[in-house]
């Protein structure tokens, strides 16, 4: 596969609660912007990209609505997940904003922000959807073993599972219960690297371990009471969702 020999620095790993750093524009594509650092989180493990706002020396911002991860390098650790690491993130810019682009040179210092109340709302989901993984784990370890996919957005998260049988409302009652019990219990959340890639990352909670890389709040107390739903996706494949009406999104949290 084809390989880059430079990086983006992923600030986010350093602090998942950085809404800023200041960064070099290291390539200007075709509607996006490569920098040598940033605070965004690029679309990955599921869950859905950063935006935010590139600024110039000169106060002009020009707005970000993706962001992508490109080129990383294949890692296979074992017992744990094929991931690609390293590779560059690129920004992809607001139609609006492409003509600021002519503007733009490489080496050019900027500041990279993100938004806070985007990123606050993906870290609850990301964090509620392994609650839900918990419970599934617990009550239908089966389905947990099979998981088909996942998607993380702002008001939502879901999972899919290959199943023999589907899971019945009363079992769906019973991983609401679960994962509701660590929301009420204020449980603290902890990520970590893997000894062999920074990228290679673990998110746990009350001795609850599951690799990922996304963004995470550092407590289930905000998440509030989660709703679980299923949805039938046709011969053995079932969908949770969650959702979290009375969340708190803690904006915050953030800093520069
Ligand atoms: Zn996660």
């Amino acid at each position: 596969m084809f390989s880059l020999n430079r990086t983006t620095s992923k600030r986010y790993y350093e602090d998942f609660n950085l809404d800023r750093c200041v960064a070099t524009v290291v390539k200007i594509g075709a509607g996006y912007v490569e920098l040598d650092a940033t605070v965004a989180y690029p679309e990955g493990g599921g869950q859905d990209a950063d935006h935010g706002v590139i600024v110039l020396q000169n106060g002009v911002e020009i707005r970000f609505i993706h962001a992508k991860k490109m080129y990383g390098d294949h890692l296979t650790i074992a017992d744990f997940p094929d991931i690609q690491v390293g590779g560059v993130v690129e920004h992809i810019v607001h139609p609006d904003d492409i003509g600021h682009l002519a503007n733009v040179r490489v080496g050019d210092p900027v500041e990279v922000r993100i938004n806070r109340l985007r990123r606050a709302q993906l870290s609850l989901s990301h964090t509620a959807c392994h609650l839900l993984l918990i419970g599934v784990q617990q009550i239908r370890p089966d389905a947990a073993a099979w998981i088909l996919g996942c998607h993380i957005r702002t008001d939502a998260a879901r999972l899919d599972f290959a199943v023999d049988e589907r899971i019945a409302t009363e079992e769906i009652r019973e991983i609401e219960d679960i994962a509701n019990a660590f929301v009420l219990r204020a449980s603290d959340v902890r990520v970590y690297p893997h000894a062999i890639h920074p990228d290679a990352r673990y998110w746990e909670c009350e001795g609850n371990v599951i690799p990922c890389g996304g963004t995470h709040l550092d407590n289930t107390r905000l998440i509030g009471r989660l709703e679980i739903r299923r949805k039938s996706m046709g011969a053995g494949k079932e969908r949770l969702s969650c959702s979290f009406n009375d969340a708190t999104f803690a904006t915050d949290v953030f800093h520069p």
